[in-house]
């Protein structure tokens, strides 16, 4: 069942109902097979063909999703404009061992217009992403819960890249007892550093040539703790330094964190997480690294991916 890199788009199997896709995935769990899951918004690249990959490696069976939630959209954001190619995703999905790929509409998904049933996280949700976004991670756990539901039991894998996400989700799946292990996969960069993202298509050339900058502020900072520097907010000014020092990057958030809580850190000790936001032009980039006290350039290097 797994698949290879000759698989043709036609093999992936379009699945557009919640009801066939259950019915599908319950045959195959009934027949002792494994399921991976990967959900995404489509317009894929290779950091999502990466948790294919990572999936097709540990599991029977891969479903992927492709829905572009209008829930964790705030009015104001690209909802209308997300960028969207399902015969390319068809094909790179086939190429990356993707076996079935649900392609639900909203009216699908949410028959009924708006849920009035949400799922929110407060305590991680609130800050970084939260705090410029207030609704989209409420709007994520609940479509992951919902797709969790429909896929049922099973490995779903999410990239490091949306560091706050996976830690939503892990807390999410953890309170509610869902039956779902969740798999955390490393950042999958451009050749020069830059995170993949869907929304890095809207770059202009200009925005795409500084936009590494993030990385760089990332490095500097991993180095920094790495070579002792221990005091949070000094890393933390580092980081926003550099990216203030980019005419075309405009500093969201810069912080050192605790990789399980995401609360802030002032003395670094042992592992930490470093976040990363900027607007660059039309995209807010974001971007993340661990980094690990008297330890150089280690978190980086173990866990990023080019
Ligand atoms: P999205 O389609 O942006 O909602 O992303 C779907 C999944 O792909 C999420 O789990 C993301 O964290 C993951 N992802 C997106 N970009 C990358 C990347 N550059 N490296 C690794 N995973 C990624």
């Amino acid at each position: 069942m797994i698949g290879t890199p000759s698989r043709q788009a036609d093999e992936v199997e379009l699945v557009p109902t919640i009801a066939e896709l259950r019915v599908r995935l319950d045959a195959e769990r009934a027949a002792g097979r494994s399921v991976g899951f990967v959900p995404t918004m489509g317009y894929l690249h290779d950091g999502h063909a990466s948790l294919m990959r990572a999936a097709a490696a540990a599991n029977d069976v891969v479903v992927s999703s492709i829905f572009v939630n209008p829930l964790q959209f705030a009015a104001d954001e690209d909802l209308e404009d997300y960028p969207r190619d399902l015969d390319r995703d068809r094909a790179l999905a086939a190429a990356s061992g993707v076996h079935l790929l649900f392609v639900p509409d909203v009216a699908e998904m949410y028959p009924r217009g708006p849920v009035d049933t949400v799922v929110a996280v407060p305590p991680l949700a609130e800050r970084w992403e939260g705090a410029t976004r207030p609704t989209h991670f409420s709007g994520v756990a609940t479509v992951v819960t919902k797709l969790f539901s429909i896929v049922g039991a099973c490995r779903a894998y999410f990239g490091e890249k949306d560091f706050q996400q996976l830690s939503i989700i892990r807390r999410m799946v953890a309170d509610l007892s869902i039956p779902v292990e969740v798999v955390g996969c490393p950042i999958i960069r451009e050749a020069d550093g830059l995170a993949m993202s869907s929304r890095n298509s809207y770059l202009t050339t200009e925005q795409r040539a500084a936009a590494p900058v993030l990385r760089r502020a990332l490095d500097t900072a991993v180095a920094a703790i790495g070579a002792g520097e221990a005091d949070g907010v000094a890393v933390t000014r580092l980081m926003a330094d550099l990216i203030d020092a980019e005419p075309l990057a405009e500093l969201d958030y810069a912080a050192v964190v605790d990789p399980d809580t995401l609360e802030p850190i002032e003395v670094i000790e042992g592992e930490v997480r470093l976040l990363l936001a900027a607007q660059v032009g039309r995209p807010r980039l974001i971007d993340n690294a661990g980094a690990t006290m008297g330890t150089p350039m280690g978190a980086l290097d173990e866990e990023d991916h080019r």
